[in-house]
């Protein structure tokens, strides 16, 4: 049985009518550039999520490019962030003209570990951007509380994470992009929230940080044709917020139908391998189900055997950030990043989506069983 990463059609049938409708109704009006759907859909957003503002965007590197500037960081600045993420992270941080330093992984969650992010705190640390990886929450409160300390900013890429749950059952729990000066999210169409092409969009708290995006994702102007500073052409499409409008009724629907995927690959898969770990105090929103082996030559043969049987894997990321030649200019080596490394090593990601079936998982789950007793030379 042939089983993709994601079936972006399978949810197709559920909304056909609804998202073709409010398509329909954009094409009819004309108002293709920030028409009223993108605020709508923008109000709605933040709502969901528990945040004061949201401003929709291109895409979720542009989000991370907006808010890097809107927060402030300049040219020379350093900005602590993970190298096991992918790569729209840190070019966003090089292309504004600050450095991205690399802090090491926690092995459980695979997110940014908040003892080494305090150990490359320097002068000139700006700011810190943890990235909620495979829709697992970073352990946001020592993260706030270093920020706190040393004045700096936090930015959440959430581009996996969105409705992932932090300290959630206590009376302060918050969805991940709520925590932070900013969360970016993006709705490439395999992410938790997927457009019909690109969008993005970033959420703050603050009134001005807010006002700044608005500006900057529209050439710098408040007001048309007069510039207090230079800006990007980075607006969501007015028919893609229409269409996510559609959606974003069904995404905690959505999170809740990939738990229960998620959980049915737990119970087939967890004396064969590390299954994800989900700590007590958060919610997964499972964009991305991650396993591991005990060694790379276990997990490289399982991939062949998934490979060969017709089921869709990969790895995110083969090549942590640090060790990638765009990055050979910081000088980090192997060894740098120990935890990091291990793990790049180790993983690979099983098909993911709300509408994944009972026979879908199985067919994954034995083939999962099958690579350790089955060894494919090639
Ligand atoms: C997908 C993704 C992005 C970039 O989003 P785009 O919409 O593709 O630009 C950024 N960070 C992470 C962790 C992602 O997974």
């Amino acid at each position: 049985m042939k089983v993709p990463m994601v079936d972006l059609l399978a949810g197709y049938p559920a909304i056909k009518d609804e998202a073709e409708a409010a398509v329909r109704a954009v094409m009819n009006k004309g108002n293709f550039i920030l028409g009223e759907e993108v605020a709508k859909f923008e109000n709605e957003f933040a709502a969901l999520n528990g945040s004061k503002y949201a401003v929709g965007v291109a895409n979720g590197t542009d989000a991370l490019r907006l808010a890097i500037v809107a927060a402030g960081i300049k040219p020379g600045d350093e900005v602590i962030t993970t190298p096991f993420t992918f790569i729209a992270t840190t070019e966003t941080i090089s292309q504004s003209g600050a450095i991205p330093v690399f802090a090491d992984i926690e092995p459980d969650t695979y997110n940014i570990d908040p003892k080494s992010v305090e150990k490359k705190i320097t002068k000139r640390t700006k700011a810190v951007i943890p990235v909620h990886l495979y829709g697992h929450p970073a352990d946001m409160d020592p993260i706030m509380a270093l920020a706190k300390k040393h004045g700096l900013k936090v930015i959440e890429d959430c581009a996996q994470s969105f409705t992932a749950q932090y300290k959630t059952g206590g009376k302060d729990w918050k969805y991940t992009g709520a925590i932070g000066d900013c969360g970016t999210f993006s709705f490439f169409p395999a992410k938790n929230l997927g457009a019909f092409g690109d969008g993005g969009l970033v959420t703050t708290n603050d009134p001005e940080i807010a006002a700044e995006l608005k500006a900057l994702r529209n050439h710098g102007s408040k007001v048309r044709y007069l510039h207090d500073m230079e800006g990007f052409n980075s607006r969501l499409d007015t028919i893609q917020a229409a269409i996510l409008s559609v959606k974003l009724k069904r995404v905690l629907k959505w999170t809740e139908m990939r738990n229960a995927a998620a959980a049915k690959y737990a119970a087939a898969l967890k004396d064969v391998c590390e299954t994800p770990v989900v700590r007590p105090d958060c919610k997964h929103s499972f964009n991305y189900y991650t396993i591991r082996f005990g060694s790379k030559a276990v997990r490289d043969n399982a991939q062949k055997v998934l490979t060969e049987s017709g089921i869709a894997n990969q790895i995110y990321y083969p090549v942590s950030l640090h060790l990638q030649k765009a990055y050979a200019r910081l000088g980090y080596k192997r060894g740098d990043l120990p935890v990091c490394e291990k793990t790049q090593d180790t993983v690979f990601s099983l098909p993911m989506f709300p509408e994944l079936t009972g026979e879908q998982i199985k067919a994954v789950t034995d083939a999962v069983k099958d690579s350790l007793v089955r060894k494919v030379s090639v």
